[in-house]
């Protein structure tokens, strides 16, 4: 068989089953590969340990392997004690003469009075003698016994006359130990409850010795050879134990590359497999519908959108299902687009259906396409968890029957009793927050519908083509025009009386302003009270006299509507609301957003609701309240204080939370990165995707024997966590 689909969908589909690795170890004594047996096979790991190692998400051999040193320490360098000088790190060695543990007395105030414990050690060698000092590290002493040779690395302080070694890294040296612990560069590793950096050193060696030799290798001779890497077993040698500068960083490069390959070449066969199916809907062209939505725009679509629009429309209309990803930042004109995609589906024939995160972004979209789409005749229904049975059901028989041309709605849509009569297009908002194995579940729904799916946080392209590896990707990198300045401001909560009077004046200039209270916790209950208690306050307080409206996710859709209407009508002019607003609300004439607590929000969401404003011509104003608690909510602001820019938001975004939490990466069917890490290692991502594309146009099917134990590796590595999205 050749070059088929279903020989490209083996490669990662049976990997579900891929467990049984006999062909590949034919060594009866280990029918699993070396690298996939528990800990607890590792010599002196037993139960206890290995339940330690448990905490640490080390299950496997393969798991330890990959736990790499959180640093090195050189200890080729051993500073004679007579040669220390204050101000220095160094390493010293020598022989434990005595030691004391003092328990300081009641309160002395100031910053002592944290001190519990002091353990001090005098070491000695050849050349003199030093105090090793510990604060509250009081389970030391009981590895400290007099005699015991010790390797100390830490910082020499002169105290009075005598040197001190402060808080250093304590090795106790067993007479066998020397080549592991001492005399050379020395892995060291994040210390956890019961497990010391020396017994992690430990195990891990015995590992190496027991298991290393039966790795093999999965990088093909060409792809080591021109990217410069070591081998596997030197690899996972030298990342732990370096013998000299430099070894440890290039076995991290080649440990990172082989898994950022690994990832390309997955991705790339999932794209494959999509790119092969055919396509099933087939939508009408006759009607005015869509010219209609397009005269009935108050505004002309900007350059982009229209490029956007017509690549989704070519997409539409061409051999295979639309699978496109739409990035554009906040207040770009995504929803024109989707608007756009959804009348060509609805005059051809066929449903929409678009899919957002949670309840409040459902609803404001329901409204919005409503606004947009009533009065052309389409019909638009709502489908979330939160209503009741009777508006559910309602919701549900439409989209089966076909009575509604689009369906608004949350997860619920993809729930199994969810059918509709003929669905020709998937929407998917805020794309980030769902998963491939989502996408698949509401793509199920139709017969090879369209896709096209949305998103306000820009990441780099590599990365985009890598987490959304089976989609075409579009961006709109263009403002609607007219749009006024918007500036941004940070506050302490000491000055809300004077935030709260400018908002009094800019009412009187006939502005209207969003107040938006942080959601408390995971509860919508509890949130619409602490956004109804600030309304209070504010209208007794602070803005008493000011038209106010209030505005939160337990209110029922059409008191939502209505508030929002007098909102936009201009009879409420302070809106006070949870960040039920973050998505969708549309008022130009707002020109102020006071975020209060703004500091326990994420970048993405503050920047999501500072976009409400800056909608109009006039200047506006985003101001965040807070104390904030963390530095890192500090950075946040200060951030936003500092840019705009969606994409540098979103940058400092994958910096300050890291990939995984953001985009979700275990979401998209990725295995969790072990050694790389996609941000800092972009530039090997780069070359492992390109590695990978150059390697699959010679063996696109990995059929051939060097890639064997690539092909292996693929299998093992994704399981079914590759799910093939397109194809089920
Ligand atoms: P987002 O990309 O954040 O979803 P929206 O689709 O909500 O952005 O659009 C932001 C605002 O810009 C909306 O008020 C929308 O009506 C308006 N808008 C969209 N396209 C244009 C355009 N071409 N010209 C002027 N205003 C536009
Ligand atoms: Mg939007």
């Amino acid at each position: 068989m050749g070059c088929d689909l279903q020989g490209t969908l083996d490669v990662v589909e049976r990997s579900v089953s891929a467990r049984d690795h006999s062909a590949v170890m034919p060594d009866s004594r280990i029918a699993r590969p070396p690298l996939d047996h528990t800990v607890d096979h590792i010599r002196g790991v037993g139960p206890a340990r290995a339940a330690q190692l448990a905490r640490l998400g080390i299950h496997t051999v393969e798991d330890l392997l990959h736990h790499l040193p959180s640093r090195y320490d050189d200890r080729r360098v051993i500073t004679p004690i007579g040669d220390l000088a204050p101000g220095t790190v160094a390493t010293i060695r020598g022989t434990i003469r005595g030691v004391r543990e003092e328990r300081p007395f009641g309160r002395r105030g100031g910053p002592r009075r944290a001190v519990r414990s002091v353990i001090k050690a005098a070491i000695t060698d050849r050349t003199g003698v030093v105090i090793a000092v510990w604060f509250n590290q009081p389970y030391l002493r009981g590895q400290l016994s007099r005699g015991a040779q010790v390797v100390l690395t830490g910082r020499v302080e002169q105290w009075r006359s005598q040197l001190q070694v402060q808080s250093p890294d304590l090795e106790v040296l067993e007479p066998e130990d020397e080549a592991m612990h001492a005399g050379r560069i020395v892995p060291v590793y994040p210390a956890t409850e019961g497990l010391t950096p020396r017994m992690v050193r430990t195990i891990i060696r015995e590992a190496l010795e027991e298991f290393a030799g039966a790795v093999s290798e999965m990088l093909p001779e060409a792809v080591r050879a021109q990217h410069a890497l070591m081998g596997i077993r030197d690899a996972l040698w030298k990342v732990h134990f370096p013998g000299a500068e430099g070894e440890a960083e290039a076995s991290r490069r080649r440990l990172a590359f082989q898994e950022l390959f690994l990832l390309q070449i997955g991705v790339l066969i999932r794209r494959r497999a999509v790119e092969r199916l055919p396509r099933t809907i087939r939508y009408r062209r006759d009607g005015d519908l869509t010219d209609r939505w397009r005269a009935s725009l108050p505004f002309a679509l900007t350059g982009a959108q229209a490029r956007v629009i017509d690549e989704t429309h070519g997409d539409m209309f061409g051999p295979r299902p639309m699978n496109r990803l739409l990035q554009g930042d906040v207040g770009s004109g995504k929803t024109a687009v989707a608007a756009a995609a959804l009348v060509t589906c609805v005059q051809g024939g066929y449903q929409g259906a678009v899919m957002a995160p949670t309840e409040i972004l459902a609803d404001q979209h329901y409204l919005t396409f409503r606004r947009m789409l009533d009065p052309l005749g389409v019909r638009v229904v709502l489908l979330t968890g939160g209503m009741d049975v009777a508006g559910r059901d309602a919701g549900r028989a439409a989209a089966q029957r076909g009575d509604a041309d689009v369906v608004v709605g949350t997860h619920a849509l993809i729930q199994e009793a969810v059918a509709f009569a003929r669905l020709g297009l998937v929407v998917i908002d805020e794309q980030h927050k769902f998963g491939v194995a989502q996408r698949a579940l509401l793509r199920r729904k139709g017969a090879g519908p369209d896709v096209l799916v949305m998103t306000a946080t820009p990441i780099p392209r590599t990365l985009a083509l890598t987490l959304y590896g089976d989609l075409d990707v579009s961006v709109l990198d263009e403002m609607p025009a007219g749009r006024g300045r918007v500036s941004t401001h940070w506050r302490r909560p000491a000055d809300r009386a004077k935030v709260y009077e400018f908002v009094r004046q800019e009412v009187a200039a006939g502005r209207q302003i969003f107040v938006v209270c942080p959601l408390v916790e995971e509860s919508e209950k509890v949130d619409a009270r602490a956004a109804t208690e600030l309304h209070e306050s504010l209208a007794r307080g602070e803005l008493t006299g000011v038209s106010l409206g209030l505005l939160h996710g337990r209110m029922r859709v059409e008191d939502k509507e209505q508030v929002m209407a007098r909102f936009r009508a201009g009879e409420i002019a302070v809106l006070v609301a949870t960040p039920v607003i973050e998505v969708g609300v549309d008022v130009p004439n707002a020109t102020v957003m006071v975020i209060e607590d703004a500091g326990r929000f994420g970048l993405a969401q503050l920047h999501q609701l500072r976009g409400r404003i800056g909608r109009g011509a006039a200047r506006s104003y985003c101001i965040l309240i807070d104390d904030p608690a963390t530095e890192e909510a500090e950075r946040r602001i200060r951030t936003m204080t500092a840019t705009t820019d969606g994409f540098a938001i979103a940058q400092e975004d994958l910096a300050l939370r890291g990939p995984g939490e953001l985009l979700g990466v275990r979401q998209h069917g990725l295995p969790d990165f072990r050694v790389a890490d996609p941000i800092k290692d972009l530039p090997l991502l780069e070359e492992a995707r390109r590695a990978a594309l150059d390697y699959l146009r010679q063996d696109a099917e990995l059929r051939q024997p060097v890639s064997r134990a690539l092909r292996d590796a693929v299998q093992r590595r994704f399981g079914g966590r590759l799910e093939l999205a397109a194809i089920s």
